[in-house]
């Protein structure tokens, strides 16, 4: 069929509904194109996780922009008895691009927000072992809850402050935007090594330390400094 006769709305099934984050203050939507999550990006974390933070860079792994939510639930997952929490800065792109240079990357952030990089622990420590990709363990439905985003333009571009997530009222985890390895400008000019970076692309960008299981009933509040906070409720 030639371009010129083609109509968009030609679906053979229903499209899938674009995946969005709610904006703070705002009935406006953040379009999300695709997860980027960092791993092992702070050495404390690293160091818990059995690994040599001097010796193996953070790298990158991804969940599906599905798997972002913002309704303050998480439903415990199937096929696991071993659900960790991991507190993350949330980074949402403006404007895409490759080899971006570390000092223009900053130019590409939208907004910062809270979100939980939610792991099936066990299956991720199978896959592991056995050389196989993470997506059982990270990937799966509603495995990002995440606040909602608040614009550079009205918060600037955080580099340090307290990055915590209480566990029904109990410290669990507690770091510093400052002791990430990968700072944020450079995420992004690593990130855009290897991919064509797009508007609507979001950086999970690690956790500090403290990781742990949770259970149904437990209430999950996180918090970075600066930006906000997290609530979520393990249903
Ligand atoms: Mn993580």
């Amino acid at each position: 069929m030639p371009n010129d006769i083609f109509k968009p709305a030609d679906y053979v099934i229903a499209p899938p509904a674009t995946a969005t984050l709610p904006v703070e203050g705002s009935d406006q939507l953040f379009p999300v194109n695709r997860v980027f999550c960092i791993g092992r990006n702070y050495a404390a974390h690293a160091v818990e996780m059995g690994h040599d933070p001097d010796r193996e860079p953070p790298f990158f792994f991804f969940k599906s922009p599905s798997n972002l939510t913002s309704d303050g639930t998480f439903p415990y997952p199937s096929r696991t008895e071993d659900v960790h929490h991991e507190i993350e800065l949330v980074v949402a792109l403006s404007k895409g691009g490759t080899d971006i240079p570390e000092d223009q990357a900053l130019d590409h952030v939208w907004g910062y927000g809270v979100g939980l990089d939610m792991t099936r622990r066990d299956l991720q420590g199978q896959a592991k072992k056995m050389g196989r990709p993470w997506e059982v363990g990270k990937s799966f439905e509603k495995s990002g809850p995440c606040g909602p985003l608040v614009p550079a333009a009205k918060i600037g571009h955080p580099d340090s402050g307290a990055v915590t997530l209480d566990v029904n009222g109990e410290r669990r985890q507690t770091g510093d935007l400052n002791q990430m390895i990968w700072k944020i400008p450079e995420m992004i000019s690593e990130l855009s090594r290897f991919f064509d970076l797009q508007p609507g692309d979001v950086i999970m960008t690690g956790t500090p330390s403290g990781v742990g299981p949770v259970n149904r009933g437990d209430r999950l509040v996180g918090h970075v400094e600066g930006v906000g906070t997290l609530t979520v409720d393990v249903v």
